[in-house]
């Protein structure tokens, strides 16, 4: 899930991953301008597992009581929608690989 984009606006390139209703946003950790969006629907073939958590805000530290769900993201994405569905932004953190 490394990329190298760069934020227009402030030129940082470390990105955070965000669900929100039903888009997958890449939104800049600095000053939380999203720089990519696409369906989080075109994410669910994945594999990869993530913590999902409550949104904290743009370069917020995630508390651990804000965890949603964890697990390969095929497995999640129902608890990821229905806790994005109101509104409500989920952080995605990719877990490392064993
Ligand atoms: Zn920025």
């Amino acid at each position: 899930m490394n990329n190298m984009l760069a934020c227009p606006s402030c030129g940082l390139d470390e990105t955070e991953s965000i669900v929100h209703f039903g888009s997958y946003i890449l939104r800049c950790a600095a000053c939380g301008e999203a720089i990519v969006a696409t369906s989080f629907m075109a994410m669910l073939e994945s594999d990869h597992a993530f913590s999902a958590f409550a949104d904290p805000g743009p370069g917020k530290h995630l508390a651990p009581e804000m965890l949603i769900a964890r697990g390969p993201l095929r497995q999640i994405a129902t608890t990821i929608s229905g806790a994005a569905s109101n509104g409500t932004l989920i952080r995605l953190i990719p877990e490392p690989k064993d």
